[in-house]
């Protein structure tokens, strides 16, 4: 099946009132399994990749000062494999560009193939954030390819994008944003947070989901609306971490019963990355734990004296840079190594697989629109 733009599966998820997950990918094993669940659930599959990540694809161990040549060779590489991964499948897939900071970033993802990107202009005075997500909007939907913008502002972390306080979304803004811009959904900030220390029993401000959507439905403007920062943090997986010798603190992510509650107002895409990290985080200490030789094997005990270097940590991408070469092009010299790429794997299925059901997207691949991006060029033209 095609590689499809994110428009037909926000306009299943506005029709039938359920979210899509947008899946943070840093490996081609996580790609794989990111787009094996979602065939099981017959689901439409986004798989997203950060800005920064970009870089990391590209082969920089130091992503966070990858340059633009670094994100264009990561970006073709994790294009290419999804599309090789995705070439027989019967699900639609989006490869989605994840806060783009700006147009060049944006122009290299497009070029290399993604299907969709954001332009996040959030931390822009207004105008000017219309203006650039404007100028995005033409280059992108001349080629077929959807936009995501952002509104206000998210606290957290998450790679490079930083900001200690929230501002939130004006739901008066949102309409004149669509408007001018032409953007096919908009990240909004009403309580999620960047990063895996969310705060305990955050709720979210509803209210302003609902209120930007009756000015849409007013305004006769097709939109929908993206939820950033939307980690569930599950607290077993939090649990289990620091069992096997980990030690991360202070972790709370959003609850599953609250994220649920705002899809039907409008939530169409749900962004998750944190949770996939944990989990793979929780496999690869358990993985040696449980085969104690492999502490000493040739080919990963790195791995694991990295992971005991840093306790805390939970990001792959710090511990796994010894595979490095397998993250970024897939192949797997050995077992051992294959093993650690069956963790990342196993986390991604049992994180993904739990949030497309809680999501309601399971079962609804065939209710998106198979479109190809030059018929989306010629629907755009319309618009
Ligand atoms: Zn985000």
């Amino acid at each position: 099946m095609p590689i499809v733009s994110l428009r037909p599966l926000l306009e299943a998820s506005n029709k039938y009132k359920f979210a899509h997950g947008g899946f943070n990918v840093n490996a081609i094993s996580q790609a794989e399994a990111v787009i094996g669940v979602h065939e099981m659930f017959r689901s439409a599959a986004i798989l997203q990749a950060a800005d920064l990540a970009n870089g990391f694809m590209g082969g920089r161990k130091d992503f966070f000062n990858s340059t633009l040549e670094d994100k264009k060779i990561g970006a073709k590489r994790i294009a290419d494999a999804i599309r090789k991964i995705g070439e027989n499948s019967p699900i639609p897939i989006v490869i989605h560009l994840d806060h783009g900071k700006d147009f060049d970033s944006v122009k290299a993802a497009i070029d290399s193939g993604f299907s969709s990107v954001m332009i996040d202009g959030s931390h822009l005075p207004y105008e000017e954030n219309v203006e650039l997500t404007r100028e995005v909007v033409k280059y992108a939907h001349a080629r077929g390819v959807s936009v995501e913008g952002e509104l206000g502002v998210l606290a957290g972390v998450e790679d490079h994008v930083f900001s200690e306080n929230s501002t939130y979304t004006n739901p008066m803004k949102v309409c004149d944003f669509f408007k001018k811009t032409g953007v096919d959904c908009l990240a909004i900030s009403y309580g999620t947070m960047h990063g895996p220390s969310k705060g305990k029993d955050v709720k979210l401000r509803k209210e302003i989901a609902i209120a930007s959507m009756e000015n849409l439905k007013h305004e006769g403007i097709f939109g929908a609306l993206v939820s950033h920062g939307s980690s569930t943090v599950p607290q077993y997986i939090v649990e289990e971490i620091n069992q096997l010798g980990g030690n991360i603190q202070n972790a709370f992510g959003i609850d599953i019963n609250e994220l649920r509650s705002v899809i039907p107002h409008g939530i169409g895409k749900i962004n998750v990355d944190t949770d996939i990290r944990m989990a793979v985080t929780r496999n690869v200490r358990e993985y040696f734990i449980n085969n104690k030789d492999k502490q000493n094997s040739e080919a990963i005990s790195e791995i694991w004296k990295l992971m005991n270097d840093k306790k805390e940590a939970f990001d792959p991408r710090y511990y796994l840079t010894p595979i490095m070469d397998t993250l970024v092009t897939g192949v797997e010299p050995n077992q051992d190594i294959s093993d650690i790429s069956n963790c990342i794997r196993k986390g991604v299925q049992e994180v993904v697989g739990s949030l497309i059901v809680n999501f309601g997207s399971v079962g609804y691949a065939s209710k998106v629109e198979q479109v190809s991006l030059e018929q989306m060029i010629e629907r755009y033209k319309k618009m």
